[in-house]
């Protein structure tokens, strides 16, 4: 079911950009040549009007096939999947060679549905280096059973890539896949040009259309199919843009939005080392124990520079609807889109939030974390804590490590 599904799913793919470019086309010969050339310019002569429309028909439809263009390419060879696990890897080598719907239906068996009990499974490190992350019940990150692996903070499993993609949008057609955080930028910028182009194409398709019916002209079927396919377009990608400007604004993406009224974030917040549970929160302490035969735990045993290694985490719930990742709506906006107009306007460089330069949460977290410090009365990471920890780090140094 799920391999025909996708293979469906591809069709539709390829099938679409064929239609957009027929719709296109139709377009673009009406406007520039029956429209501004043949009617404005020679019958009309009114050479100013068609240089103006034909100008900013141009414009807008260079700079929509140019965010076109990117954000295409961009979903086929960097849509921002995240890593399989080692099970995983193994599965997909020994399906190498195989048909691709031979491949589509290993994949959709792929499945591990425990998480990896090992303390030290490839990858979960990524996460305590970090000062919060989102985890489950247990502390541990939360786990994809498809792809074997950690899900890190705000990633999502795609059935159709059969990959978790980071910060998943949605599935549109129209672009060729899976909107994700290294192409919504330009998927946004995309709408945005389209919704100008067809606005520019609804007004020149008006002038035309008023004109004949001033001179008492038969009305041009051409021009009433074009300002019928524009009218949808238009309405399709202005709303899309309102929609994916406004998530932008508060930090959602379309899959966040959907879950946001009843969703509740796990996290786990970084507390000084050593801090016991309590009623209000669970703590849980990285590196996670080995178990060893015969002994209790494993951490008794651990050398002091182990210990000194550790990191402690309280696990903590937030509200129903309440975002860790708002930043507030101008610094979320720079998140996706930049912090120059050119970058707002021009799809060159990926969003910043892409970077994963901070080594505190996978994307800035916002001052939720703060309120939910406060909230919980979780003690504070000390500046004593920090002096030890360079120490740490200066004792992994000598040792090697
Ligand atoms: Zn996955």
């Amino acid at each position: 079911m799920v391999s025909a599904r996708r293979a469906d799913t591809r069709w539709v793919t390829r099938l679409i950009p064929v239609f957009l470019a027929g719709c296109v086309g139709l377009v673009t010969y009406v406007i520039v040549k029956r429209i501004c050339l043949d009617y404005l310019s020679a019958s009309e002569n009114r050479p100013g009007t068609a240089i103006s429309l034909l100008v900013l028909y141009l414009v807008f439809f260079a700079l929509m096939l140019l965010c076109y263009f990117r954000t295409f390419f961009v979903i086929q060879f960097n849509p921002g999947v995240t890593p399989l696990g080692p099970k995983a890897i193994e599965q997909e080598r020994n399906g190498k060679g195989k048909r691709r719907r031979e491949r589509d239906l290993e994949a959709s068996v792929r499945y591990e549905a425990r998480p990896d009990d090992n303390p030290d499974s490839p990858g979960l490190e990524a996460f305590y280096s970090k000062d919060v992350f989102v985890c489950d019940t247990d502390g541990r990150p939360r786990w994809c059973s498809s792809c074997c692996n950690w899900k890190i903070d705000r990633a999502h499993h795609c059935s159709e890539l059969e990959r978790c993609v980071k910060k998943m949008d949605h599935y549109c057609p129209w672009v060729g896949g899976i909107v994700a955080e290294t192409s919504f930028k330009f998927f946004v910028q995309f709408t945005f040009y389209a919704t100008l182009y067809y606005i520019v194409v609804i007004v020149t398709a008006v002038i035309y259309i008023e004109s004949n019916a001033r001179n008492e002209a038969s009305i041009d079927g051409f021009a009433v199919a074009v300002l019928a396919i524009s009218a949808l377009f238009g309405l399709f990608t202005f709303t899309m843009t309102a929609t994916s400007v406004r998530y932008i604004l508060v930090n959602f993406t379309t899959v966040d939005y959907v879950k946001s009224k009843t969703l509740v974030h796990q996290l786990a917040i970084r507390v000084p080392r050593g801090t016991p549970s309590c009623q209000d929160y669970p703590v849980i302490t990285y590196p996670l124990p080995k178990p060893v035969p015969g002994q209790a735990a494993a951490s008794e045993s651990s050398c002091s520079r182990d210990q000194l290694a550790t990191r402690s985490f309280a696990i903590v719930k937030t509200e129903m609807g309440e975002n860790p990742w708002d930043l507030g709506f101008y610094r979320n906006w720079i998140s996706v889109m930049g912090d120059n107009i050119i970058d707002w306007l021009l799809p060159f460089t990926l969003s910043p939030c892409v970077s994963y330069e901070s080594n505190e949460s996978f994307y800035e977290m916002g001052p939720l974390v703060q309120r939910l410090r406060a909230r919980f009365h979780l003690p504070e990471l000390s500046d004593e804590l920090q002096k030890s920890e360079m120490g740490e780090r200066e004792a992994e140094v000598i040792h090697g490590v």
